[in-house]
Protein backbone atom coordinates (compact mmCIF):
# COMPACT_ATOMS: atom_id res chain seq x y z
CA UNK A 1 0.00 0.00 0.00
CA UNK A 2 1.36 3.31 -0.73
CA UNK A 3 1.25 6.40 1.42
CA UNK A 4 1.04 9.92 0.50
CA UNK A 5 2.17 12.50 2.54
CA UNK A 6 0.72 16.09 1.68
CA UNK A 7 3.23 19.16 2.81
CA UNK A 8 1.84 21.18 5.22
CA UNK A 9 3.49 24.60 4.90
CA UNK A 10 2.77 26.85 7.63
CA UNK A 11 3.70 30.38 8.04
CA UNK A 12 3.52 32.42 11.33
CA UNK A 13 3.38 36.23 11.66
CA UNK A 14 2.90 37.62 14.88
CA UNK A 15 1.92 41.39 13.71
CA UNK A 16 -1.55 42.25 12.80
CA UNK A 17 -2.23 42.81 8.49
CA UNK A 18 -1.97 40.65 5.84
CA UNK A 19 -1.48 37.03 6.23
CA UNK A 20 -0.29 35.50 3.03
CA UNK A 21 -3.60 36.16 1.08
CA UNK A 22 -5.71 36.63 4.03
CA UNK A 23 -5.95 40.19 5.54
CA UNK A 24 -7.33 40.56 8.99
CA UNK A 25 -9.23 43.67 10.52
CA UNK A 26 -9.78 43.32 14.31
CA UNK A 27 -11.90 46.28 16.00
CA UNK A 28 -10.18 48.22 18.33
CA UNK A 29 -11.45 49.01 22.36
CA UNK A 30 -13.09 45.94 22.75
CA UNK A 31 -14.27 46.27 26.26
CA UNK A 32 -15.07 42.86 28.40
CA UNK A 33 -18.63 41.33 27.83
CA UNK A 34 -18.67 42.79 24.51
CA UNK A 35 -19.24 40.77 20.86
CA UNK A 36 -17.04 41.66 18.33
CA UNK A 37 -16.87 40.82 14.40
CA UNK A 38 -13.42 40.20 12.84
CA UNK A 39 -13.74 40.91 9.22
CA UNK A 40 -11.18 38.86 7.02
CA UNK A 41 -10.26 39.55 2.60
CA UNK A 42 -8.84 37.14 0.59
CA UNK A 43 -8.47 36.80 -2.41
CA UNK A 44 -7.50 33.48 -2.88
CA UNK A 45 -9.81 30.27 -2.00
CA UNK A 46 -9.79 29.29 1.63
CA UNK A 47 -11.20 25.75 2.25
CA UNK A 48 -12.06 26.43 5.88
CA UNK A 49 -10.59 28.92 8.75
CA UNK A 50 -9.76 27.02 11.92
CA UNK A 51 -10.11 29.94 15.16
CA UNK A 52 -8.52 29.10 18.54
CA UNK A 53 -9.78 32.06 20.97
CA UNK A 54 -9.79 32.09 25.03
CA UNK A 55 -9.18 28.25 25.32
CA UNK A 56 -11.91 27.34 22.41
CA UNK A 57 -11.59 26.08 19.09
CA UNK A 58 -14.25 26.51 16.22
CA UNK A 59 -13.88 25.53 12.28
CA UNK A 60 -15.64 28.01 9.90
CA UNK A 61 -16.26 26.94 6.54
CA UNK A 62 -15.00 29.08 4.40
CA UNK A 63 -16.74 32.13 2.59
CA UNK A 64 -13.43 33.15 0.59
CA UNK A 65 -12.11 34.70 -1.64
CA UNK A 66 -14.03 38.10 -0.73
CA UNK A 67 -15.18 39.27 2.79
CA UNK A 68 -15.95 37.14 5.86
CA UNK A 69 -16.69 37.78 9.24
CA UNK A 70 -15.77 36.15 12.53
CA UNK A 71 -17.92 36.54 15.15
CA UNK A 72 -16.45 36.22 18.66
CA UNK A 73 -17.01 37.56 22.15
CA UNK A 74 -15.14 38.99 25.03
CA UNK A 75 -15.81 37.39 28.32
CA UNK A 76 -17.70 39.44 31.20
CA UNK A 77 -15.25 37.86 33.67
CA UNK A 78 -11.89 38.51 31.69
CA UNK A 79 -9.95 41.67 30.99
CA UNK A 80 -6.22 42.05 29.79
CA UNK A 81 -4.50 40.66 26.48
CA UNK A 82 -5.76 37.37 24.97
CA UNK A 83 -4.26 35.48 21.84
CA UNK A 84 -6.34 34.80 18.70
CA UNK A 85 -5.36 32.52 16.50
CA UNK A 86 -6.29 31.66 13.23
CA UNK A 87 -5.01 28.85 10.41
CA UNK A 88 -6.59 29.37 6.74
CA UNK A 89 -6.80 26.07 4.97
CA UNK A 90 -5.67 26.70 1.27
CA UNK A 91 -5.61 24.16 -1.91
CA UNK A 92 -1.59 24.75 -1.50
CA UNK A 93 -1.30 24.74 2.33
CA UNK A 94 -1.98 26.33 5.64
CA UNK A 95 -1.06 29.53 7.17
CA UNK A 96 -1.32 30.29 10.13
CA UNK A 97 -1.34 34.22 12.25
CA UNK A 98 -1.41 34.72 16.08
CA UNK A 99 -2.51 38.18 17.00
CA UNK A 100 -3.03 39.86 20.67
CA UNK A 101 -6.66 41.03 21.69
CA UNK A 102 -6.95 43.96 24.45
CA UNK A 103 -9.88 43.02 26.52
CA UNK A 104 -10.80 46.97 28.31
CA UNK A 105 -12.53 47.12 31.43
CA UNK A 106 -16.03 48.46 30.97
CA UNK A 107 -18.29 49.87 34.15
CA UNK A 108 -21.30 47.95 34.59
CA UNK A 109 -24.05 49.22 36.92
CA UNK A 110 -24.37 48.18 40.69
CA UNK A 111 -27.70 46.52 41.30
CA UNK A 112 -27.59 46.13 45.62
CA UNK A 113 -31.01 44.11 46.70
CA UNK A 114 -31.67 43.66 50.24
CA UNK A 115 -33.50 40.54 51.39
CA UNK A 116 -34.16 38.24 54.90
CA UNK A 117 -31.26 35.77 54.99
CA UNK A 118 -34.03 32.83 55.06
CA UNK A 119 -34.64 33.55 51.53
CA UNK A 120 -31.20 34.31 50.48
CA UNK A 121 -30.49 30.58 51.39
CA UNK A 122 -32.39 28.00 50.18
CA UNK A 123 -32.39 24.77 51.75
CA UNK A 124 -30.03 21.77 50.59
CA UNK A 125 -32.73 20.34 48.37
CA UNK A 126 -33.10 23.19 46.38
CA UNK A 127 -29.17 24.09 46.21
CA UNK A 128 -28.92 20.52 44.82
CA UNK A 129 -30.88 21.01 42.33
CA UNK A 130 -30.22 24.42 41.30
CA UNK A 131 -26.37 22.87 40.37
CA UNK A 132 -27.54 20.07 38.73
CA UNK A 133 -29.74 22.76 36.56
CA UNK A 134 -26.04 25.04 36.49
CA UNK A 135 -24.34 21.68 35.04
CA UNK A 136 -26.87 21.46 32.46
CA UNK A 137 -27.18 24.61 31.35
CA UNK A 138 -23.49 25.12 30.85
CA UNK A 139 -22.70 21.79 29.19
CA UNK A 140 -26.01 23.45 26.52
CA UNK A 141 -23.91 26.73 26.40
CA UNK A 142 -20.46 25.14 25.83
CA UNK A 143 -21.26 22.78 22.97
CA UNK A 144 -19.81 23.69 19.73
CA UNK A 145 -21.49 22.37 16.58
CA UNK A 146 -19.65 23.01 13.59
CA UNK A 147 -22.70 23.61 10.86
CA UNK A 148 -23.45 27.29 10.99
CA UNK A 149 -27.46 28.07 10.70
CA UNK A 150 -27.00 32.08 11.06
CA UNK A 151 -25.90 35.01 8.72
CA UNK A 152 -24.99 38.31 10.41
CA UNK A 153 -28.56 39.80 10.02
CA UNK A 154 -30.40 38.64 13.94
CA UNK A 155 -33.44 39.78 15.09
CA UNK A 156 -34.79 40.83 18.56
CA UNK A 157 -36.93 38.55 19.65
CA UNK A 158 -39.60 40.79 21.56
CA UNK A 159 -40.03 44.39 21.00
CA UNK A 160 -40.39 45.64 24.34
CA UNK A 161 -37.81 47.77 26.11
CA UNK A 162 -34.88 46.63 28.13
CA UNK A 163 -35.81 46.79 31.58
CA UNK A 164 -32.48 45.17 32.92
CA UNK A 165 -29.62 45.98 30.80
CA UNK A 166 -26.64 43.28 30.01
CA UNK A 167 -24.02 42.88 32.76
CA UNK A 168 -25.60 44.47 35.99
CA UNK A 169 -23.27 43.43 39.10
CA UNK A 170 -25.88 42.29 41.89
CA UNK A 171 -25.27 42.24 45.50
CA UNK A 172 -27.19 40.74 47.81
CA UNK A 173 -27.06 41.73 51.18
CA UNK A 174 -23.75 43.03 50.22
CA UNK A 175 -23.00 39.61 48.79
CA UNK A 176 -21.74 39.65 45.13
CA UNK A 177 -24.09 37.48 43.08
CA UNK A 178 -23.48 36.27 39.40
CA UNK A 179 -23.99 39.39 36.83
CA UNK A 180 -26.51 39.95 34.95
CA UNK A 181 -25.66 37.31 31.81
CA UNK A 182 -28.31 38.33 29.57
CA UNK A 183 -30.85 41.61 28.58
CA UNK A 184 -34.55 41.85 30.40
CA UNK A 185 -36.85 42.87 27.82
CA UNK A 186 -40.23 44.14 29.33
CA UNK A 187 -43.23 41.65 27.64
CA UNK A 188 -47.03 41.34 28.46
CA UNK A 189 -47.17 38.01 29.85
CA UNK A 190 -47.96 36.10 26.42
CA UNK A 191 -46.18 38.01 24.02
CA UNK A 192 -44.91 35.42 21.18
CA UNK A 193 -40.81 35.57 21.34
CA UNK A 194 -39.21 34.97 18.64
CA UNK A 195 -35.84 32.90 17.78
CA UNK A 196 -33.55 35.67 17.13
CA UNK A 197 -31.49 33.39 14.49
CA UNK A 198 -32.43 30.01 12.92
CA UNK A 199 -30.87 26.62 14.78
CA UNK A 200 -31.11 23.41 16.78
CA UNK A 201 -33.54 23.51 20.17
CA UNK A 202 -30.54 21.91 22.81
CA UNK A 203 -32.42 22.53 25.85
CA UNK A 204 -36.02 22.76 27.24
CA UNK A 205 -36.82 22.98 30.65
CA UNK A 206 -38.42 24.06 33.79
CA UNK A 207 -35.51 25.54 35.98
CA UNK A 208 -35.27 27.01 39.90
CA UNK A 209 -33.61 30.47 38.53
CA UNK A 210 -35.24 30.83 34.73
CA UNK A 211 -37.92 28.79 34.77
CA UNK A 212 -39.34 27.73 31.46
CA UNK A 213 -36.02 28.20 29.50
CA UNK A 214 -35.22 27.24 26.38
CA UNK A 215 -31.77 27.03 24.30
CA UNK A 216 -31.16 27.12 20.75
CA UNK A 217 -27.44 26.36 19.07
CA UNK A 218 -27.20 28.59 15.64
CA UNK A 219 -23.92 26.76 14.98
CA UNK A 220 -20.16 27.75 15.24
CA UNK A 221 -20.29 28.28 18.78
CA UNK A 222 -23.38 31.00 18.98
CA UNK A 223 -26.22 30.06 21.20
CA UNK A 224 -29.09 32.21 22.88
CA UNK A 225 -31.08 31.43 26.05
CA UNK A 226 -34.68 32.52 26.31
CA UNK A 227 -36.15 32.86 30.37
CA UNK A 228 -39.34 32.85 32.69
CA UNK A 229 -41.29 31.27 29.57
CA UNK A 230 -45.22 30.96 30.85
CA UNK A 231 -45.13 28.52 27.60
CA UNK A 232 -42.30 26.53 25.71
CA UNK A 233 -44.00 25.84 21.90
CA UNK A 234 -40.67 23.81 20.72
CA UNK A 235 -39.17 20.16 21.07
CA UNK A 236 -35.63 19.47 22.36
CA UNK A 237 -33.81 18.57 19.10
CA UNK A 238 -36.05 20.24 16.54
CA UNK A 239 -35.05 22.87 13.72
CA UNK A 240 -36.12 25.88 14.07
CA UNK A 241 -36.04 29.40 11.47
CA UNK A 242 -35.54 32.86 12.38
CA UNK A 243 -38.00 34.11 13.45
CA UNK A 244 -40.50 31.03 14.39
CA UNK A 245 -42.47 31.61 17.49
CA UNK A 246 -40.28 29.60 20.47
CA UNK A 247 -42.80 30.06 23.34
CA UNK A 248 -44.78 33.09 25.41
CA UNK A 249 -43.08 36.16 27.58
CA UNK A 250 -43.91 35.14 31.24
CA UNK A 251 -43.05 34.73 34.86
CA UNK A 252 -41.85 31.53 35.56
CA UNK A 253 -38.43 30.48 37.90
CA UNK A 254 -37.15 33.82 40.16
CA UNK A 255 -39.24 36.54 38.42
CA UNK A 256 -40.50 39.48 39.98
CA UNK A 257 -42.77 40.35 36.91
CA UNK A 258 -43.49 39.23 33.13
CA UNK A 259 -40.19 39.78 30.94
CA UNK A 260 -38.13 37.92 28.81
CA UNK A 261 -34.39 36.79 30.07
CA UNK A 262 -32.57 36.57 26.72
CA UNK A 263 -29.14 35.87 26.82
CA UNK A 264 -25.93 35.21 23.92
CA UNK A 265 -23.46 33.40 24.15
CA UNK A 266 -20.50 33.32 21.82
CA UNK A 267 -17.81 30.25 22.14
CA UNK A 268 -19.19 29.62 25.89
CA UNK A 269 -19.11 33.31 26.83
CA UNK A 270 -22.34 35.51 27.99
CA UNK A 271 -22.04 38.69 25.55
CA UNK A 272 -23.85 41.91 25.71
CA UNK A 273 -27.08 40.65 22.65
CA UNK A 274 -27.81 44.52 22.12
CA UNK A 275 -25.32 45.09 19.77
CA UNK A 276 -26.15 42.29 17.42
CA UNK A 277 -30.50 42.16 17.76
CA UNK A 278 -30.44 45.97 18.00
CA UNK A 279 -31.03 48.81 20.74
ZN1 LIG B 1 -32.39 38.67 33.20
Amino acid sequence: MKKFFGILILICLFFPGSVGAVSVDIPQGIAQGEPFWVELNSEKNVSSIYVKWMGKAVTYPADLPGTQKILLGAGLDHTGDYPLEFFFDFEDGTLSSKYTVSIGEKEYPEQRLTLPESMVTPPQEVIDRIVREREKIVRALNAIENDRFWSENFIRPVSGDVSSPFGVRRFLNDHPRSPHRGVDFRGPEGTPIKAMESGKVTLTGDFYYGGKTVILDHGLGLQTVYMHLSEIQVNQGEYISKEDIIGLVGMTGRSTGPHLHFGVYVLGEAVDPLPLVGE
